[in-house]
């Protein structure tokens, strides 16, 4: 701990935002560029070093983090990138992207506001890209042994990362066009730019990884001819089955599912489209669902020029007198958070449940009748007296995923077992009930944070890598829940 008296001597200040006016005329990362830099040492240096880091419970991946904000904020970038890498693959996606359980587990939070640990990762690993420090880890040896990665998304892409610096020969098999899984598709270039995914994905090449796009395991090659091939499987295909909403009008046309009006967005952003052909231009838009990926549909409703945005939350906003729920250190945030798509602008509306969708006569959606819910013994019930409708011309759905995709045929045809909540089941080395096919990720855990998904591909390559060699210095960060 470098100042002892960092804390007392310095106030939070996070990374600068852009003018809203600004940023919702273009798609780039709503921060100004080059304005965290000059403010990372004295935010680092509010760290207490405490003697029971609360923030390392916080982070499933077990970063270090009192280590490298004390090399932060000696500006000693080298040896903090060496102790933020050490951790987890992809510091420059959790940076972005992570809403960041360790900074509200930090035991700063107690009586301040919390230490800018995101803030601190972002500026030691753009740092680290900026002056070359990133290079290619190539094996010294091959063991021989291939192992296929089924999606390319963080949980796969660091159990791929992980296993090529084993020694492995691995290939990435991904269904999209592009590799990236839910960071390239489900991501608008607001919250990340693609540069990031581009330039780590040119460095697991240089590494040796292998890359197959337009493949979908099950459906354009069979599971079972994908296990010949390869000594070891690993499943990172996410937990895609969205939740629906099967109300009256819900076959209207203008209602989609998150996951498919953000991917067309980011397809404009590639250049494959010049407009996308689901846009919120000039439309009322609804979104349903109150999560980041609400947020993520928000901003770019404001982006694509909607006339109105709107975001429905089902839970009560906390600490709302009507419905007081208290958030005590140390807890996550989840059930109320201001993105930066909120703050550019549109209505939250909380408490509320759709009851139905009205259409005209050629079968577009045109409004969204709610009403109030509230708690009755413990159940969300509709408060009588409440319904109202709101206009709604593109509504998209954002209320989460329930489990693996059963559609392509994947997990029939290696004969995978399930758990309860219809993720793939596994061991406590992430096998799966067919020897030699381990699951990571959203696809065993169930939908969850990218800071999750990339400590479950850390731990699932330790298995396959003890699966393979009978034995393994790989770190395993968590366990399988
Ligand atoms: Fe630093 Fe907060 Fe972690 Fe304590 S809990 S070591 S103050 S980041």
């Amino acid at each position: 701990m470098a100042d002892p008296k960092g804390f007392l001597n310095h106030g939070r200040e996070v990374a600068k935002t852009r003018p809203v006016g600004e940023r919702v005329r273009d798609w780039n990362e709503v921060y100004v560029p080059g304005s965290l830099l000059p403010i990372i040492s004295k935010q680092a240096s509010r760290c207490m070093d405490c003697g029971i880091p609360f923030c390392h419970n916080g982070c499933p991946l077990g970063n270090l983090i009192p280590e490298w904000n004390d090399y932060a904020y000696r500006e000693d970038w080298a040896a903090a990138y060496d102790r933020l890498h050490a951790t987890n693959n992809f510091p420059e996606f959790t940076g972005r992207l992570c809403p960041a359980p360790c900074e509200s587990a930090c035991v700063l939070g107690i009586n301040q506001s919390p230490v800018t640990i995101k803030n601190v990762e972002v500026a030691i690993i753009d740092k680290a890209w900026e002056t070359g420090a990133v290079a290619p880890q190539v094996p010294e040896r091959l063991s021989g042994k291939t192992v296929a990665v089924i999606g390319s998304g963080p949980s796969g892409l660091a159990a791929a990362q992980q296993l090529t610096r084993a020694g492995h020969t691995v290939a990435v098999y991904e269904r999209a066009d592009r590799v990236g899984g839910l960071l390239r598709y489900g991501i608008p270039e607001f919250k990340m730019e693609k540069r990031h995914i581009n330039r780590r994905i040119e460095q697991m090449r240089a590494e040796g990884t292998r890359f197959r796009t337009g493949v979908e395991i099950g459906r354009d090659l069979k599971a079972t001819d994908l296990k010949k091939r390869y000594d070891a499987i690993v499943i990172a295909a996410g937990a895609t089955t969205a939740r629906d909403l099967p109300v009256p009008g819900r076959e209207l046309k203008g209602i989609y599912q998150a996951m498919e009006f953000l991917p067309l967005a980011n397809k404009v952003q590639e250049g494959d489209y010049v407009t996308s052909p689901i846009s919120a231009e000039g439309k009322h838009v609804v979104v349903i669902g109150g999560g980041d990926t609400g947020a993520d549909c928000v901003g770019t409703a404001h982006r694509q020029g909607a006339a109105s945005v709107t975001q429905l939350e089902i839970m009560p906003r906390p600490n709302d007198e009507r419905h007081p729920v208290s958030q005590p250190w140390p807890t996550f945030p989840i059930l109320y958070k201001v993105t930066s798509a909120h703050e550019e602008g549109g209505e939250r509306i909380y408490s509320a449940s759709t009851t139905r969708f009205e259409g005209d006569e050629d079968g577009n959606v045109q409004w969204l009748h709610l009403a109030e819910v509230e708690f009755v013994d413990g159940k969300l019930t509709q408060k009588p007296g409440t319904e109202r409708k709101i206009p709604a011309q593109l509504v998209t759905l954002a209320m989460g995923f329930t489990g693996t995709d059963r559609e392509n045929g994947l997990v029939d045809q290696f004969g995978l077992e399930l758990d309860e909540r219809g993720n793939i089941a596994r061991d406590a080395d992430f096998q799966t009930n067919v020897p030699g096919v381990f699951v990571a990720g959203d696809a065993g855990r169930g939908q969850s944070l990218i800071v999750w998904a990339i400590a479950e591909g850390r731990s699932a390559a330790r298995g396959v890598d003890r699966h393979l060699t009978g034995a393994s210095d790989l770190p395993a960060p968590i366990r399988p829940t």
